[in-house]
């Protein structure tokens, strides 16, 4: 019988993938990687098959298909391209856990998959929480399967939770670095570059999320992502800047005392955490000075100029399909900026013009939120042509 843990990872060529790969790789006696999957980076994925061997590996984009496959012609390694390939690799035996490492909407349709198989999914794929936390944490329960957080916010509330999981949380704080343009005011932001926004203070990341994090749409995708995973009414998430990211984020109780989860900025951390709980192995990670850190400090996000947070709010109350065309939206608007084809602020706005233009569809099924994210995107498209 096989002891160790079969991982999928899907996205294994971008920040996260990589960043997990060297935890699976620290670890050859716990886990068996199964999956290794990517988007369009061919190179990448074939360099990472070599190396690791897994199973199975995934190209998201059928050209590249051919590619691959004779880049491993002499492998034992079985070779897959497109969207139903991805479906049908996390549902294989082999698997015990799959890590949602892939970037957006595309993550949906896979984890639903493999949820359906039962397996564990340690989740990344923040978007797919945001897009159907609804539909996701209710066919988890019914298949009692656990999704355990990667992102470091969330991961931070789950370490904190452990040991009190009979006790009501009173309410959470999510720390956010405040990104590139903390203090910015609105005439500030109105001029900034493709080149700044890519430049976050503390962590580097894919594209999409760096970007998302200077407009603080990822604190916003991160509270409905909360809200999912923890059970939560809007009223009881907060955020609070923190631009050192030490605390990764706090959870208060019933009785008024709080429990932060604290360390240096390094996603292999929750990463890890998410693929072996209960248990904490042992790292070589550099630790925490106090000294090196005299001063931890505190801010009020500036709501007013960023946008995008409230907007988060407002869709998480008006609830159904509403986070999934935010998050359609917000899709559309980020690759349009990094194509440079929209300025920074117009991102905000035109997520806002579409979340008040889209029909709600409330207790919504699979093929609404399909519809929902279609409808979003044609409206986002709309809007970025005429802008
Ligand atoms: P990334 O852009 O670096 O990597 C994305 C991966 O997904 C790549 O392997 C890419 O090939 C693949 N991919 C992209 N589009 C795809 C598609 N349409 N179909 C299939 N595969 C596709 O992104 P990242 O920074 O690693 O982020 C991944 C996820 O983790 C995101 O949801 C992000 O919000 C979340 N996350 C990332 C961080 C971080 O530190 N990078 C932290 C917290 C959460
Ligand atoms: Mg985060």
């Amino acid at each position: 019988m096989n002891s160790k843990k079969g991982i999928a990872i899907l996205g294994s060529t971008g920040s996260i993938g990589t960043q997990a790969l060297e935890v699976l790789e620290s670890y050859p006696d716990y886990f068996d990687l199964q999956v290794l999957t990517a988007g369009k980076n061919a190179d990448l994925l074939i360099e990472q098959a070599l190396k690791y061997h897994p199973n199975s590996v995934v190209i998201s984009d059928e050209s590249l298909y051919q590619k691959v496959k004779d880049a491993l012609w002499n492998q034992d390694i079985h070779v897959y391209a497109g969207e139903q390939a991805l479906c049908q690799v996390v549902e294989s035996n082999e698997v015990d856990t799959v890590l949602t490492a892939l970037v957006g909407y595309a993550g949906l349709k896979p984890t639903i998959h493999a949820i359906e198989a039962g397996k564990t999914i340690a989740l990344a794929n923040k978007e797919t929480l945001v897009v159907a936390g609804e539909l996701i944490t209710k066919l988890a329960k019914e298949k009692g399967v656990n999704i355990y957080p990667v992102d470091s916010e969330h991961s931070a509330i789950f370490q904190c939770l452990v040991g009190e999981f009979q006790n009501p949380i009173e309410k959470i704080y999510l720390t956010a670095s405040g990104g590139p343009f903390r203090g910015f005011t609105h005439d500030q932001l109105k001029s900034v570059s493709l080149a700044q926004a890519l430049k976050h203070p503390n962590w580097s990341m894919g594209a999409k999320i760096t970007i998302d994090s200077a407009s603080l749409m990822n604190k916003g995708l991160e509270v409905i992502e909360a809200k999912w995973l923890f059970g939560l009414q809007t009223n009881q998430i907060d955020v609070i800047v923190h631009p050192q990211s030490i605390v990764h984020s706090l959870v208060q109780f019933e009785d008024g005392s709080m429990k932060a989860q604290m360390g240096l900025p390094d996603m292999k951390l929750p990463i890890q955490f998410a693929l072996t709980f209960p248990k904490r192995l042992p790292t070589n990670f550099p630790r925490f000075n106090f000294l090196d850190y005299p001063q931890l400090t505190f801010e009020a996000p500036d709501r007013n100029v960023f946008k995008n947070l409230d907007l988060a709010f407002k869709v998480m109350d008006l609830q159904g399909t509403a986070a999934c065309s935010l998050n359609a939206a917000n899709e559309v608007a980020v690759d349009a900026f990094l194509q440079e084809k929209i300025s920074f602020l117009e991102i905000a706005e035109i997520n806002e013009a579409v979340v008040e233009s889209a029909s709600n569809f409330l207790s919504p099924s699979y093929e609404q939120y399909v519809l929902a994210d279609q409808l979003a995107r044609e409206k986002a498209r709309e809007l970025i042509q005429k802008a």
